[in-house]
């Protein structure tokens, strides 16, 4: 019982009640934290369902599942398991062809890597480091970062664009008892039940928010992958396929977005080479920033030509999923 409470303590807490600047009105967010877990593991399961068609056995379209090749699966799987750690690839639990987390990796070789360089000056060795763990992230850590590489997508805190309707005191909400299954053996855990307190419109619609995703220091056309990847990501939340917080076999916590505009800044002047259509509109400059174009996803436009470069961006990343190989020690590039 304790320790489901302090499960729920530790992170499931999915909204956070705030007051509103100036208003004063109460209302609820969603942190950019959840929201960015919520996106990884789906990113990831994109990448993961890619990843395993390489694994089939040749000859048979419509393989047996023992029959994959799954040691060279973990071998190129273009997102690794951030919990898993080594030997977890054989371990027959839930995620039995589970990557070792990138970050795991680097723990166990990252002694090698400072010894090799403890004689060189402070910048090199730091340049030599930043090579090394980019070289040994996945896809995944690329994008989302991990203990030793900061992320290139950052999510910001959701706020609800409501104003009538939200509950942030939550007298609406109803109490929904659950249990705490064992993720190992799917047997209900010893006396672990607890309750949850989900938040529901009052007039029972959807509850929405407003948030905002940020590709930083993207390198096009080099990385138009990432691109291609978020493309990939945002159909399914638009589908309706993601889910957030606890509840999500009780059917709580399904989320739905949708793009509503795109801003790309670039640092340069001229921006020909991104080959922007006429819809967008270049908007008074960010700081830091040269030159900030929007394109509005409202307007009437059917937007042929982004559709264009997104299948571009798309394929890209469906290219790097199929030539991925996790780069391990002494096999460095
Ligand atoms: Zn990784």
């Amino acid at each position: 019982m304790r320790k489901a409470h302090a499960l729920l303590e530790a992170g499931d807490n999915t909204f956070v009640r705030t007051t509103l600047d100036g208003t004063g009105r109460e209302t609820i967010f969603l942190p950019g934290s959840s929201l960015r877990g919520m996106l990884r593991s789906q990113s990831e399961r994109i990448a993961r369902t890619l990843s395993f068609d390489r694994a089939k056995p040749i000859g048979k379209p419509y393989p047996e599942l023992h029959e994959y090749n799954y040691d060279a699966y973990t071998n190129y799987v273009a997102a690794c398991d951030p919990l898993a750690m080594e030997g977890d690839e054989t371990e027959p639990d839930e995620t039995p062809y589970a990557a070792i987390a990138c970050t795991n990796y680097m723990k166990s070789v990252m002694p090698e890597w400072l010894k090799q360089q403890n004689r060189q000056r402070a910048e090199e060795r730091s340049e030599f480091l930043y090579q090394k763990i980019t070289e040994c992230s996945c896809p995944a850590c690329l994008l989302f970062g991990n203990t030793y590489l900061a992320g290139r997508l950052k999510v910001n805190d959701a706020y609800s664009i409501e104003s009538k309707g939200v509950d942030p005191r939550g007298e609406t909400r109803q109490r929904l008892d659950f249990v705490a299954i064992n993720r190992f053996t799917g047997g209900v855990r010893d006396s672990a039940k607890f309750e949850a307190h989900p938040h529901f419109h009052t007039t029972n619609q959807k509850l929405r928010f407003r948030a905002n995703l940020t590709l930083t220091d993207l390198n096009l056309p080099k990385e138009g992958w990432m691109l291609g990847w978020l493309a990939y990501l945002l159909r399914d939340l638009y589908l309706g396929d993601l889910r957030l917080g606890l509840g999500k076999a009780k059917g709580l916590g399904k989320a739905c977005g949708k793009l509503v505009k795109i801003r790309v800044g670039s640092l340069q002047p001229d921006l020909d080479w991104l080959n922007l259509s006429e819809g967008w509109q270049e908007e008074t400059e960010q700081p830091g920033l040269l030159r900030v174009f929007a394109l509005d996803l409202n307007g009437s436009s059917t937007f042929e030509h982004e559709k264009q470069l997104l299948n571009r961006y798309a394929a890209q990343y469906d290219e790097l999923v199929d030539k991925y190989s996790r780069v391990r020690a002494g096999q460095e590039r």
